[in-house]
Order: structure tokens, then sequence, then C-alpha cells
């Protein structure tokens, strides 16, 4: 039997030592996910048996060699739904929360507004909608045959939990004949494009694990976002919203970019919690 104190302690400064960003909170979550607990339990936890024991010291040196905890876990909270997440899909990141958030209060007090997500990956915004506004028709798109799994997946129990279904779809979000029967309808169009520009240097975590079709940009990073803004254009109904989210850099070119483009009303970008320059955001000229 070994005392959970001295067995987050020694792995967090294993993984400290392998250079993991935040060792003692991903320490802790491993053991939970091994217990089946949570954080606030294990303050008051006894002694943890071998067997546990022993699956805890795998999992961290699995996450020692920069597997993202996600994986290991097998979860990423979003919100407040949990997605399944694993090889092949994207991991929701805190940050994406907020565009989520952002798209809620576009459509507060519309009873049945559409939403189209593009890239949905592991359905996170798609599905956060879809959970706090239960009259919304909600479309998923994602090219990644692999990542699309995990978004049928995701939806699925999402619905099994009594959300109102959220309709996946593959394809490409720069295709101009995608969702056409929605043309001219459509709320809100939201996205968080694989906006990375070829060459960054991303950590380990993302570069070995998260898909590239999730992540790269073209050499701006902004190559989809081209594409996207006349799917965008197309879908929408006159005065309804896009949100985009972008890199840390791109706070001016995105909006610039979204300026030039010549169908779009109050251009605007947003900072993240942690005050980086995170989304951009403007309407569809032509309406109210
Ligand atoms: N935000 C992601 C990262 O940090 C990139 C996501 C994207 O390209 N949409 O790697």
């Amino acid at each position: 039997m070994s005392a959970p104190r001295g067995l987050l302690t020694e792995a967090a400064r294993r993984l400290a030592a392998a250079g993991v960003e935040s060792p003692r909170v991903d320490a802790e979550l491993l053991l939970c996910a091994v217990l089946g607990t949570t954080r606030t339990a294990l303050l008051t936890l006894g002694e943890v048996p071998p067997g546990p024991a022993a699956r805890f010291a795998a999992l961290v040196e699995e996450r020692a060699a920069r597997v993202p905890l996600q994986h290991l876990t097998g979860t990423a909270p979003f919100r407040h739904v949990e997605l399944a997440v694993g090889p092949g899909v994207f991991v929701p990141r805190p940050e994406t929360e907020l565009i989520a958030g952002w798209v809620l209060d576009r459509i507060a007090g519309l009873t049945a507004p559409t939403v189209v997500d593009l890239g949905t990956g592991s359905g996170a915004i798609a599905l956060a909608v879809a959970n706090e506004h239960p009259g919304a028709r909600v479309a998923a798109v994602e090219r990644d045959a692999g990542a699309i799994e995990w978004t049928r997946h995701n939806a699925a129990t999402r619905a099994a939990a009594g959300d109102t279904p959220v309709e996946v779809l593959a394809g490409d979000m720069t295709d101009p004949r995608l969702l056409t029967a929605l043309d001219g309808t459509v709320d809100v169009v939201v996205s968080n494009p694989p906006y990375v520009p070829d060459g960054a240097r991303l950590p380990q975590e993302v570069a070995d694990h998260d898909p590239p079709l999730a992540l790269w940009g073209g050499p701006d990073g902004l190559d989809v976002v081209r594409g996207l803004l006349g799917t965008a254009a197309r879908l929408l109904r006159p005065g309804g919203w896009l949100g985009i989210e972008h890199a840390d850099q791109q706070g001016s070119s995105l909006p610039e970019l979204v300026r030039r483009h010549g169908r779009w009303a109050d251009v605007a970008d947003h900072r993240d919690l942690a005050g980086r320059p995170r989304y951009t955001t403007a309407r569809l000229s032509g309406g109210q």
C-alpha cells in the first residue's frame, strides 16, 4: 500500500523533470483517472493498493514521454460537457470555451437558431452549444476521416444524455458545395480552424499527438481561413455572425483579412482569459 501524498509528490517530480508544464495537477488527474475519483476526494484518500498504484506509475511514465494528459484519461472537459478524445482527434483547449460562449450570447433569445461549426474535431463547440441552447439546430462539419469517428461518438453520447442531437457531416469547410441547403439561413458560423503557421514550434504533446490537419494553416496560418470566409458568407443570413479562433500572432492579420474580404461589418477581435488575442468576429453585411 502507498500513501497518495508520497505517490503524487514522486510522480510530480518525475513529470517536472520530463518538462511537463503542470506536473502536480497532471499527477493528480492521472491518479483520479485510475481510482475513478475527484481531485477533492484525493485530499482525504487512504492508502492506494498495489494494483492501482502500478497502473498509476505506468500512466505517469507515458505522460513523462509527453503523451497528452487527455489521451491518458480518455476525456477532455469543455464547458459543461465531457468529450471522449484520443489518437486521431484534436484535444479541445480551455481557451476555445470562450468562442463557444460567444456563440451562445449571439443566439440567446432565439427559439430555434441555426449554428454551423466548421472543423469541429471532437465536436466541442457544436456539442457545447447544443447542450446550453437546447432549441438550437447545430451542424458540425469535419473533413478528417479519423477525427470524425470521435465527432460521431461524442455526438451520440450527448444525444443519449438528452441533448438536442447535432448533425455531423463529413466535409471540407472550403468546399463551395458544403451544406448548400442552408445557404442564406444560418444565424452563426463558428470555427476553430487549423491556424498554426507552417514551421511554428509546438509543444511535443501537440506536434506528436494532435492531427496535422487540425493544426497547420500554411505559411501565415490563414490558408484555411481564406477558404472559410466564402463558405460563411454563403451560409449566413444577412446580419448573421461569424466567429473564428486564431493564433496569438493573428490578432491584427485575421481581422484585416476579414475586412478586406468585403462582405463583413462589425469586425472585432477578442482576447482570452490570459489576455492574448484569441478570436475574430464579424457580421455578414446586408442585415440589421
Ligand atoms: N490552439 C492550438 C494549439 O495551441 C492550435 C489550434 C488550431 O490550429 N486550431 O496548438
